[in-house]
This record gives structure tokens, C-alpha cells and sequence, in this order.
């Protein structure tokens, strides 16, 4: 009898997901096994309502951004009595295989329903923040960080033109991979992040010293958990320094958009290795690319907060380049 699986994408969405999908279907149908998909995350299995899925669901859809299956985050399936129900319904439908697409939280979720008794599951991660822990990089982080520089790129030409100083705010949930990366991209002069705090007024005096020799500024501000925390801090600078700041919170526009080379590749290689990996009987783990390889990395542990490492190289880098 062939094998089933099931393909659903959970948690923030990210550009590439569509790719990572594809693959999944295609490396399915390769390899004989009947590919199902739900909408909305878990909340498709708690509905009970997955659908079959044919190759030409998912023509046309690698240069797509957002997620064709939709994505969602569903407090309920932290409850166990709603997992159970999900792995009693996906055993009613014969589902060997999961593949979820998404980021810590629903790897959280995925491996609890495997030990808890479901489907045999593999990972593949996907996140505008980069903060997977286990996995160097995470589907869609490309696209976010590129779609960021595009707008600072825009930004520095009217803060040079009308020698403006400018907070640009990144998404990045609490951790500052993204903010960094485009700060360093971006040329700004300074990168706010949660990994590195520091005060207003440690800031207010960098600024002060820096503008003796500059015109402009750009300050990339990683959201920390707060997004839209740069207006209020726009107006704690200008008490400090006298001197008045513009803002632009880049928001959701990070998440949408066509992905990027890097991410439709990388999706197409790890939505094949999750396929072919639960083949060869591996699961309870995440497709994960570690010191450039692809591998497969355990999930990271539920009850384990743990969160990716900055590289204090690039933040050194940030501190030359920025004199
Ligand atoms: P991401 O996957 O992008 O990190 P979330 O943290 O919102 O996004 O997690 C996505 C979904 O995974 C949640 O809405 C929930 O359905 C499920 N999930 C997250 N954490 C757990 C957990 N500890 N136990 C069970 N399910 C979880």
C-alpha cells in the first residue's frame, strides 16, 4: 500500500514556503507516496479537514510568496486532549508522514504529537527571523533581509538629500539577526539588538559624537518584542540630542514578496530531503543546514527556551565599518 503524508505550514509566514511545499509534493509523487495537505497550521487537524494533493496544485506557485496551504497560530493544539484528537484522527486517515513548515514554536508542536503518538515527523524550517534554533538558516530570511535593504537603500537617499536622521525598524521577534544583517547591508550606523542592548542615553551620546562627521544617520532598530518601540525612542533622541529623528517601521512588508534564488533553492533541497528522509525512516527531527551542509538536526527541545547566537564578529564588523 503506498505511504500518506501530510504537508501543512505553521506559525509567522515567510517568503519560500510555497517552494518548500512544492518540493515536498513533488519529491512525494517521485517517490509513489499519496500526498495530502490542511489549511491554517493545526488548526487543519483539528478541524479535521486535510485534502488530497495533486501535482498541479502546486504548478506555478515557487515564485509565490506568502503560503498557498495559509498559516496560522492555534493555542489550542498546546493542549494535550486536542493533540490527541488530531493523532486520532490522522491514524483514521492512515497518515504515516508529517512535514511541517514553520519555526520553533511549531517544531514544539510537532514533536510533541509524534511522542505523543502521531505521525512520523520531519521539520523544515522556515523564518523571516533566522532564529531556529539548531539550523543556521531558516526559509524566507533572505528574502525579509533583502526586502529590508531595498527600503533603507530608499530611506538613505532622502535622509542624505534632506540630512535627516532615521530609526528604521526591523522585524526579527527577539532576536537581532535580521536587523544586523541589514544594518551591516545598509551601510546604517548603528544596529539596535535585543542581544546587545544598550541605553538611550548610551546611544544619544554615540550619536553626538558621530555627528561632528555626518550628514545623515541611520539607525536600524531590531522591534525586540515590541515593534513600533522606535517611535517612542525617536523621541527620547530628541530630548537627548536636540536634534529631530524620522522613523519608518518596515513592519509586514519583511514578510511578503516573490522569494529570493537562495530561498526557493534551499526550500526545494530541504522539502526533498524531509520527503526522502522520513522514507529512510528518520523522523522527530528538522531538515537543518549547519557550517554550509544540509543535515538533519534534532528538534529544539520543547522545554528549553533556547535561542541562535549572534556571530560577535558581525557586530565588531558593524562597529568599524560605522565610524
Ligand atoms: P513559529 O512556528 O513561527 O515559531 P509559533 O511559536 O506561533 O510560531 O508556533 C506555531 C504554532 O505551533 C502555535 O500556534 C501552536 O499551534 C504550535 N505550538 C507552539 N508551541 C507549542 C507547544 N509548546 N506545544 C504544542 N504546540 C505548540
Amino acid at each position: 500500500m503506498k505511504k500518506k503524508l501530510l504537508v501543512l505550514t505553521s506559525g509567522g509566514d515567510s517568503p519560500g514556503l510555497n517552494a518548500g511545499v512544492r518540493a515536498v509534493v513533488r519529491s512525494g509523487y517521485y517517490h509513489d507516496v499519496e500526498i495530502f495537505g490542511c489549511h491554517d497550521g493545526y488548526l487543519g487537524l483539528i478541524k479535521k479537514e486535510i485534502f488530497p494533493m495533486a501535482i498541479t496544485d502546486v504548478a506555478n506557485t515557487i515564485q509565490r510568496g506568502g503560503t498557498l496551504l495559509r498559516t496560522k497560530r492555534v493555542p489550542e493544539f498546546h493542549q494535550p486532549e486536542v493533540r490527541q484528537q488530531c493523532i486520532q484522527f490522522l491514524h483514521q486517515q492512515e497518515i504515516d508522514f508529517l512535514v511541517t513548515l514553520g519555526g520553533d514554536g511549531t517544531f514544539r508542536g510537532a514533536f510533541l504529537l509524534e511522542k505523543e503518538g502521531g505521525p512520523k515527523v520531519i521539520g523544515i524550517p522556515g523564518s523571516i527571523d533566522n532564529d531556529v534554533v539548531g539550523s543556521d538558516y531558516a526559509i524566507g530570511y533572505d528574502t525579509a533581509r533583502n526586502t529590508a535593504l531595498q527600503a533603507i537603500d530608499k530611506i538613505r537617499d532622502t535622509a542624505a538629500s534632506h540630512s535627516r536622521y532615521f530609526l528604521v525598524e526591523t522585524m526579527g521577534r527577539n532576536s537581532g539577526f535580521l536587523a544586523l544583517d541589514v544594518a551591516i547591508g545598509g551601510g546604517a550606523e548603528f544596529a539596535l539588538i535585543p542581544e546587545f542592548p544598550i541605553s538611550i542615553e548610551q546611544l544619544a551620546e554615540k550619536i553626538n559624537h558621530l555627528r561632528r562627521t555626518k550628514q545623515s544617520l541611520i539607525i536600524v532598530v531590531a522591534e525586540a518584542g515590541q515593534p513600533g518601540r522606535s517611535l517612542a525612542m525617536a523621541e527620547k533622541l530628541q530630548i537627548l540630542t536636540a536634534f529631530e529623528y524620522r522613523v519608518c517601521v518596515l513592519g509586514h512588508t519583511q514578510r511578503g514578496g516573490s522569494p529570493t534564488a537562495l530561498d526557493r533553492v534551499t526550500a526545494s533541497y530541504m522539502g526533498n530531503m524531509a520527503v526522502e528522509s522520513l522514507l529512510k525512516g528518520k523522523s522527530s527531527c528538522m531538515v537543518a543546514i549547519q557550517k554550509g551542509q544540509y543535515t538533519l538536526a534534532p528538534f529544539p527541545d520543547p522545554n528549553k527556551p533556547a535561542r541562535r547566537l549572534i556571530d560577535d564578529n558581525l557586530i565588531k564588523l558593524m562597529d568599524i565599518l560605522s565610524i
